[in-house]
């Protein structure tokens, strides 16, 4: 044996997949989709993430910060639209070839004759213009109109239906100018919530953009985390940090190297089941912040250097964030630093 096993754990992105969810997702809107690659891709890494969409036709992009769209601009080049979700500043350095989405009467002075994206709140009353101000944008001619929903993951709530008929009313006021609403789960509420330009983010990375339905979207992300020891205990004996965890039977305990520093949420302490092989493996003991510890008493066949999934088939970023008290979009925007990320290109 030479060197040394891998003792970093990997995190595989599939690029080929993030494509096909983006086609779908086109294809159940019936129009063009961008694609939101705020938070650095919700944590995939946005430049090779846009780079694969770019290639396979998607010409809009969304982030959240200035300082996002300026990397984007860079990893894309001239080409793409890239809009800013949260604006920024007229005349910030670099800026030109962005697009500010406009989020109020002052944005909408201040970036006056210079093309920008306006943002209606029509009733989730985060950002946007709202609707008492609206007759002050007369005029106007953005690039898009765009509003966002704030419940479209609930398809029955009333909600859904009022911020559409808000945007419709608010969309005669500007007569030829295209519309953008649906992000990932508007995309499944059917055609009142079609538009120009949907804005799909979490759908792209394998998220089910219809809870509670099963999931249309390919998986992106796995995650597997090398074994770095496994060790036989007693029965009555603890496991982990703060004792929390105390073997009923003689037991083994595989301990990985990866921990809440990475990502992976402390809240899943005693929760999150693994998988080995297509076998189960149940989290036992604490997450501390570099390691994990499951018991593999039932896999006698594991050993050190093998690696456990973390995040993959049965243990898919929704999962992980039901065992944790979250969402799939935490999970992946907070996928650590530390791991070796292999891109399958698309
Ligand atoms: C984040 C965001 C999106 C993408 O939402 P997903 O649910 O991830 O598809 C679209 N539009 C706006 C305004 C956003 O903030």
């Amino acid at each position: 044996m030479t060197g040394v096993a891998a003792i970093d754990a990997i995190l595989s992105i599939d690029l080929g997949a993030v494509v096909a969810n983006w086609r779908r997702l086109g294809a159940v809107h019936g129009a063009p989709c961008a694609a939101v690659v705020k938070a650095d891709g919700y944590g995939l890494g946005a430049a090779p993430v846009g780079r694969a969409l770019q290639a396979a036709g998607c010409r809009h992009f969304f982030v959240a910060h200035l300082a996002e769209g300026l990397a984007l601009r860079a990893a894309l080049g001239p080409d793409a639209m890239v809009a800013v979700l949260n604006g920024f500043p007229a005349g910030a350095d670099g800026a030109a070839g962005l697009t500010p989405v406009l989020n109020g009467l002052a944005d909408v002075a201040a970036h006056q004759g210079r093309p920008g994206i306006v943002q209606l709140d029509t009733g989730m009353a985060r950002l946007g213009v709202p609707p008492e101000e609206w007759s002050q944008l007369a005029g106007q001619a953005p690039l898009f109109l765009m509003t966002h929903l704030a419940v479209a993951d609930q398809p029955d709530h009333a909600l859904n239906a009022m911020q559409a008929g808000r945007f419709a009313a608010a969309r005669a006021l500007f007569p030829g100018v295209p519309a953008s609403l649906a992000a990932s789960s508007g995309i499944f509420l059917g055609p009142d919530f079609a538009s120009d330009l949907a804005r799909p983010g979490a759908a792209l990375y394998g998220i089910n953009p219809t809870p509670g339905l099963p999931n249309p979207m390919r998986q992106v992300v796995r995650l597997e985390a090398p074994v770095l020891q496994v060790r036989e205990i007693a029965a009555g004996a603890p496991v982990g940090y703060g004792a929390t965890w105390v073997a009923e039977r003689p037991s083994r305990v595989a301990t990985v190297a990866a921990g809440y520093a990475d990502g992976y949420p402390r809240a899943l302490s005693g929760r999150a089941i693994a998988s080995f092989q297509g076998q189960p493996v149940p989290l036992i003991g604490r997450v501390s912040m570099d390691l994990t510890t499951f018991d593999v008493t039932d896999l006698p066949g594991l050993r050190p250097g093998d690696a456990l999934t973390l995040i993959g088939p049965g243990c898919t970023p929704d999962e992980v964030a039901e065992r944790a008290g979250t969402i799939g979009y935490e999970i992946l925007t907070s996928l650590g630093a530390r791991y070796r990320r292999q891109y399958q290109p698309a």
